[in-house]
């Protein structure tokens, strides 16, 4: 049986007049990576910092671990871990300060090893002021699990970091996962949350919108799946429909169909090829993105 170790139900949040989180429920498996996804300003931090305890929700209830946040504030430390979307540090303190201090906070030994984790070396002389804002961003999160928590929020884990900073968080994300921590993390960035989170909800002017796997979101929408072909001969060119695939396109001897069906699309198209004794030379198949979907929603919403 699914256990389930964060659950939001019917959360109200507002701010004088305007309600930012309007009565939404959901629930995060123990080791699941979920996320929030939405545009800006439609209530992922604020439901992030109701679980937190930051700030006490003026409807429904939410739960880490069975414990209400605003009550027991002590339990909670333990069991979870937060990397803030604007943390700061003093200036001059080292990432080794940094741990130490947090981990005297906590009444635990210093955690170096989180240091060696996230690929920030414990000896390190450099300054808090001298650090990319992707070793920021790994030290937040090295310090965040410092007390070894069940459960990790991070709210935009990844913005405003380059190429390179980004993908070293995507892997200290997924060692984290492997590792058996559950992840909370809010993000407007559709090709993250497509790559590292087993469930999202898309959050839409304080309302989910959609929940589930990235795949069952991505097929529930209108969005076709792309198959991209090219042939030796060039036989299925130029284009016609084939079976559920609607042809749209050639580019140079790429032919593109769109279809809702695409393992039977593909069937029929090379059940095409072979007819005409010509042969396979490129076969893509492009699934609609999450991206695709989630602009979907936040434009019928808008409509
Ligand atoms: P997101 O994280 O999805 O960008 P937020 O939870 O930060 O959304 O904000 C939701 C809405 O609440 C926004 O319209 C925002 O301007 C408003 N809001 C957030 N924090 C406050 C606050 N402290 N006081 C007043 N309004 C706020």
């Amino acid at each position: 049986m699914d256990e389930y170790i964060v659950e939001v139900q019917d959360l109200v949040k507002r701010y004088a007049n305007l309600t930012a989180v309007n009565g939404i429920s959901f629930k995060v498996k123990k080791g699941e990576v979920f996320g929030l996804l939405g545009p800006n300003g439609a209530g992922k931090t604020t439901t992030l910092e109701c679980l937190e305890g930051l700030r006490r929700p003026d409807g429904g209830t939410v739960r880490v671990g069975g414990i209400d946040p605003q009550t027991d504030v002590r339990k909670l430390r333990k069991l979870l871990g937060v990397q803030l979307q604007n943390s700061s540090m003093p200036d001059s303190i080292r990432p080794s300060e940094a741990m130490e201090l947090i981990c005297a906070w906590h009444r635990i030994p210093p955690r170096r090893d989180l240091l060696n984790m996230f690929g920030l070396d414990p000896q390190s002389r450099k300054q808090y002021r001298e650090m990319s804002t992707g070793q920021k961003r790994r030290l937040h999160l090295a310090l965040a699990l410092a007390c070894d928590p069940a459960v990790v929020i991070l709210d935009e884990p990844t913005a405003g970091l380059d190429v390179q900073g980004r993908a070293q968080l995507h892997e200290a994300i997924r060692r984290l996962r492997h590792s058996g921590v559950t992840i909370l993390m809010a993000t407007h960035d559709m090709a993250e949350a497509e790559t590292l989170c087993d469930r999202v909800a898309i959050l839409v002017r304080g309302r989910i919108a959609t929940i589930g796997t990235p795949a069952q979101i991505t097929s529930a929408g209108l969005g076709e799946t792309r198959i991209i072909l090219r042939t030796q001969k060039n036989c299925l060119l130029p284009g016609r429909d084939i079976g559920g695939a609607r042809f749209v396109r050639q580019e140079e001897d790429y032919g593109t169909w769109l279809c809702r069906d695409a393992a039977a699309s593909v069937v029929a198209l090379l059940q095409e090829v072979q007819r005409a004794g010509d042969t396979v030379e490129d076969l893509r198949v492009e699934r609609p993105s999450l991206e695709e979907r989630f602009l979907e929603l936040v434009e019928r919403d808008a409509s």
